[in-house]
C-alpha cells in the first residue's frame, strides 16, 4: 500500500537517501493518526500523582477515554486510579458548566480529602469558554489546598503540546514546599510513571548510591514531594517529551541543570547510574557504589539473557511508541538479543531524535513520524516481523495480522525497566515470538492466498 502523498516526507528509509523527515507537526486530516489528543497527553503525565483530586471538565467521553490510563502503581493512596468527570450535557454546553464545575469540585475535596486538584479542560470547554482558572482559584480560596487548572483542550495541538500544559500545571506547585532537609545529593526524577513498580527499582539503585530522591515526577508520585522537588540538585529525566519543559522551567526559574536518561535496556540503565555519579564528582564513592551495582546486576543477568539470544537471533522487530527515547533503548535491547529491528516510529519524535534514529539503525529501517494503522500494516507485512513493540492502539494491527506483540506502552503490567526489566522484556520477547499460536494464524506467506480465497468465497 503506497502511503497518501501528503504523509510521504513523515517516512524515510536509512541508507536509502539522504536523511530528511518532517515531523512535530499537525497530524494530516483524514489519515487516522495513532496519536493521541492534547488532553490526553496531560492525563498521563498527571494520572500517577496518586493524593491529588483528578477532575475532567468535559464530557463523560473524555474521562472514560483516560480512566486509569496508566498501569502506575502507588506505594500507598489510590485516588489518581478514580476517574471523575463533571458530565458536560446539551444544557451545560449552552449555558456554561462553570457552576457544575465548582460544585463537583467542592464535593469531591469534601469527600476525599485531596492534597491537591487538577481541573483538565478539554475539547467543548475551550469551545464554550468556561473560566476554568477563575473556578479553580476561587475553589482554592474555599478548599485551602492547591486547585490548578490543566489547559488541555484537546484540539488545540498535538499530544505534545499535553505535555507541556501538565508541565505547566505541576510547576505551579513546585517551589511552594520547605526544602530546608533536602540533601546536597539529591535528585529529582522525571518521565518515570511507575508502570509495574519501576521507579521502585530505580529509586533503589539511587538510594544504593547514597543519592536522595526528592520528588518522583510523577510515578508513585506526591503533591508534597513535588513542592519541594525545587530543592534538589539535578533533575534526571526520562523519556523524549513529557517532562523536559518541566526540567527546562526548573532550570530557568530554579537553577536546576538537567541531564536525559533511559532505564531500558542495559546499557542505557548502566549509563543513568554512571551520569548522575558524573554529576556528583565531588563525592567519589557515589561513582564506587554506582559501578558495583552495575557490576552485580550484570553478572546475575548476563547468564540469564545467553539462552534467550541463541533462541531469538536474526528474529525481525517492528517498533512504534509515544517517544523517540524510548524508541532508542529498544534498538539497542533488540540488538543485545541479536535481533534485527526493521521499522522504528513515534508519535512525537523530533527531527533530530529521528536523525539519530537514522544513525543506529541499519540500511532499509524504516523510519517514521506519526504513522496510521494502514501504513502500519503495509510495512510490517512488508519487513515480514516476528515481533511489533507498541501500545494499545498497536496491538490488535499485530494479532490481525497473526505477529508476536510486546506492550511497551503505559497500559503494561510487566516491569521492563531496569537491569531485571531487560530480562523481562527478553522473556516476554521470546514467549510472543516463539508461540505456537502463531502456526494457527495467517502467516505472510498464505495472506495474500487466504484473502483471495476469502474474496472467491464471498462472491
Ligand atoms: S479532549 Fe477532545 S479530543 Fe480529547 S478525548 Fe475529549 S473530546 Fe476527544
Amino acid at each position: 500500500m503506497e502511503p497518501l502523498n501528503e504523509r510521504k516526507d513523515q517516512i524515510h528509509r536509512t541508507g536509502e537517501q539522504p536523511f530528511t523527515l518532517a515531523c512535530n507537526k499537525d497530524s494530516l486530516a483524514g489519515a487516522v493518526s495513532q496519536r493521541a489528543c492534547v488532553f490526553c497527553g496531560s492525563r498521563v503525565v498527571l494520572y500517577p500523582i496518586a493524593d491529588a483530586l483528578h477532575l475532567v471538565h468535559g464530557p463523560i467521553g473524555c474521562a472514560v477515554y483516560t480512566w486509569d490510563i496508566r498501569g502506575a502503581l502507588s506505594s500507598g493512596p489510590e485516588l489518581h486510579r478514580l476517574s471523575f468527570s463533571t458530565d458536560l450535557q446539551e444544557l451545560d454546553v449552552v449555558f456554561g458548566g462553570e457552576k457544575k464545575l465548582t460544585a463537583a469540585l467542592l464535593e469531591l475535596i469534601d469527600r476525599h480529602s485531596p492534597k491537591a486538584a487538577f481541573v483538565y479542560a478539554t475539547c467543548i470547554v475551550g469551545i464554550i469558554g468556561d473560566d476554568v482558572e477563575a473556578i479553580c482559584r476561587e475553589v482554592e480560596r474555599k478548599s485551602g489546598i492547591p486547585v490548578i487548572p490543566v489547559q488541555s483542550e484537546g484540539f488545540k495541538g498535538n499530544k505534545r503540546a499535553g505535555y507541556t500544559a501538565a508541565c505547566n500545571a505541576m510547576a505551579r506547585l513546585i517551589g511552594t514546599g520547605d526544602t530546608k532537609t533536602v540533601a546536597p545529593h539529591s535528585i529529582n526524577i522525571l518521565g518515570d510513571f511507575n508502570l509495574a513498580g519501576e521507579i521502585w527499582m530505580i529509586r533503589e539503585y539511587f538510594e544504593r548510591m547514597g543519592v536522595e530522591v526528592v520528588a518522583n515526577i510523577t510515578g508513585d508520585g506526591r503533591v508534597a514531594d513535588i513542592s519541594r522537588a525545587h530543592g534538589a540538585a539535578l533533575n534526571v529525566v526520562q523519556c523524549s517529551g513529557s517532562t523536559m519543559d518541566l526540567a527546562s522551567m526548573m532550570e530557568r526559574d530554579y537553577g536546576i541543570p538537567s541531564i536525559r536518561v533511559s532505564y531500558f535496556g542495559v546499557e542505557d540503565m548502566a549509563q543513568a547510574l554512571y551520569d548522575v555519579a558524573e554529576f556528583f564528582k565531588d563525592s567519589p564513592e557515589i561513582l564506587d557504589k554506582a559501578r558495583d551495582i552495575v557490576k552485580g546486576e550484570l553478572q546475575e543477568l548476563l547468564p540469564k539473557l545467553a539462552f534467550y539470544k541463541e533462541e531469538l537471533s536474526g528474529k525481525k522487530a517492528a517498533i512504534y511508541v509515544g517517544g523517540t527515547f524510548k524508541a532508542f533503548s529498544l534498538v539497542k535491547a533488540f540488538r543485545l538479543l541479536g535481533m534485527e529491528v526493521v521499522m522504528v516510529g513515534s508519535q512525537t519524535g523530533t527531527e533530530d531524535e529521528y536523525r539519530e534514529l537514522a544513525e543506529i539503525t541499519d540500511p532499509g529501517t524504516i523510519i517514521v513520524d506519526d504513522t496510521n494503522p494502514l501504513e502500519l500494516t503495509s510495512f510490517l507485512e512488508e519487513k515480514r516481523v516476528d515481533i511489533f513493540v507498541g501500545g494499545v492502539k498497536e496491538r490488535p494491527i499485530a494479532y490481525k495480522l497473526g505477529v508476536g506483540f510486546c506492550d511497551h506502552n503505559h497500559e503494561r503490567k510487566e516491569a521492563l525497566a531496569g537491569f531485571m526489566g531487560m530480562l523481562n522484556f527478553a522473556r516476554e520477547v521470546h514467549s510472543s515470538v516463539m508461540s505456537p499460536v502463531w502456526r494457527f494464524t495467517p502467516q505472510w506467506e498464505h495472506l495474500g492466498a487466504e484473502l483471495q480465497l476469502l474474496a472467491v468465497n464471498n462472491s
